[in-house]
């Protein structure tokens, strides 16, 4: 039983001490105090199925049994930091990660966040070629610090600071750019970025393989392979961020960039990596890593071992419980079941993504594909009150992001698309 105070005394510290540091969805916060696996349970003890997994956060499960046991077991026998000294969570986690990328990534830097993987990511591409610009995607999400706000492609994100050498090439968005799923047409725009608004040699580029916050756009085929080329030719590296789509999600691949059959000079990845421990990792290769070695560089507490213990297990747990195959199986299904909904509702102009990285955008008008956003707020809440939570996204803010923890079943896609269609259907 819940003996915390009420969510209306919460809502209350929060508007005088936390706004607008944080913000929350539904017009009354839901007021969240234990989590098991696919399930989040509220105050009054009633349960709810989480399939948005705090934005890909949650990995394999709420609390789950193993990753906790790890937790606390590291917990115990050393809480420290990363730096100085040497203990063997830090080395297992390095070596086990570097494990499951392709090529020569095997060199690994632990962080706090995805946005501190990032703006690392973006320092050493910088460092290792002499260049500053920077090729992003618009539409795309990578952090709020100055370097990530930079290559950052949405207004709704975008504070008025500096923000130099950036070029926000065109999204291969299938759905809403202008040459739908011909990603070949899409890459030409970053070869005229590079002719035409930098010097011939660039820093690198940076995009996730399926954009997460932006809603769920996975990147036109063909897309990355030829724009790596470009970026290869220009001198830049190519800079993976797997924050969201990442650690097994896609379901067909453990890495969102192998969807597109390339492979990046630098990968980073946070979120799903812990299971809800704040960490996050940047893995390059020992050419690139290199550019460190000039300075002294740390990070007090990115991957001490409480939170490589917790990566650790996060990973054993992915291979044990075949999560990755689970995420195939089951994003397959609710994929299926989603696309069937759309034939049924004019309200839903697109059903994508793989795995559990799951988008439905919602319009009024087909053609002109008319945010449908008040329609979104509305479903989403409905949804909420029947007991199926899901994400929110994209510029407009009318689509549902569906990305559960990767235990999640086939009754329990069930339950959503029940649910969502119960909800539609009484519009
Ligand atoms: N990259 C992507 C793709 C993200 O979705 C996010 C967070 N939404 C970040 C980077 C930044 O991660 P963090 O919030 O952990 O700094």
């Amino acid at each position: 039983p819940y003996t915390g105070p009420p969510a209306a005394d919460i809502l209350a510290k929060y508007k005088e001490y936390l706004r607008p540091s944080m913000f929350y969805f539904y017009s009354y916060p839901l007021n969240v105090v234990g989590g098991r696996m696919q399930y989040l349970f509220d105050d009054k003890g009633r349960r709810y199925l989480d399939a948005f997994g705090g934005i890909a956060t949650v990995s394999c499960g709420h609390c789950h049994p193993e990753v906790v046991d790890a937790i606390v077991n590291q917990t115990k026998r050393l809480q420290h930091s990363t730096v100085l000294y040497f203990n063997h969570t830090i080395t297992d986690f390095a070596e086990a990660i570097a494990n499951k990328l392709p090529g020569n990534l095997k060199v690994v830097f632990f962080t706090n966040s995805g946005t501190e993987a990032n703006e690392l990511a973006l320092m050493m591409a910088r460092l290792y070629t002499g260049c500053h610009d920077i090729i992003s995607l618009r539409n795309a999400y990578h952090g709020n610090a100055a370097g990530t706000m930079g290559v950052t492609g949405q207004s709704n994100w975008k504070f008025n600071v500096i923000q130099s050498g950036v070029h926000h090439a065109l999204n291969p968005d299938p759905y809403r750019g202008v040459f739908g799923s011909e990603g070949e047409k899409y890459a030409k725009d970053v070869q005229e970025l590079i002719q035409f608004g930098t010097s011939g040699n660039i820093a690198g580029f940076i995009s996730e393989a399926i954009q997460g916050a932006a809603g769920i756009i996975e990147l036109a085929p063909g897309y990355l392979p030829v724009v790596y080329n470009t970026i290869k030719k220009a001198g830049g590296l190519c800079i993976a961020d797997e924050v969201q789509v990442g650690f097994a999600r896609t379901g067909s691949h453990f890495w969102g960039f192998e969807n597109q059959g390339v492979v990046p000079d630098i990968v980073t990845m946070a979120k799903g990596i812990g299971n809800g421990i704040p960490l996050g990792a940047v893995v390059t290769t020992p050419e690139i890593a290199e550019v460190l070695t000039c300075k002294s560089y740390f990070n007090t507490f990115g991957g001490g071992p409480v939170c490589t213990a917790a990566g650790l297990a996060v990973l054993n747990v992915i291979e044990k419980e075949k999560l990755q195959e689970n995420a195939f199986v089951v994003g397959s299904y609710l994929k299926e079941r989603l696309t069937a909904l759309k034939d049924k509702y004019d309200l839903i102009g697109d059903v994508r993504g793989r795995g559990l990285m799951l988008g439905v955008e919602f319009v009024t008008d087909h053609k002109l594909k008319t945010p449908a956003k008040l329609e979104t707020l509305h479903i989403m809440g409905q949804m909420k009150d029947i007991g199926v939570l899901v994400g929110k996204g994209g510029f407009y803010g009318n689509v549902f992001r569906i990305t559960p923890p990767l235990c999640f079943t086939k009754e329990d896609a069930d339950f959503l698309v029940d649910a969502m269609d119960y909800t539609m259907s009484k519009m």
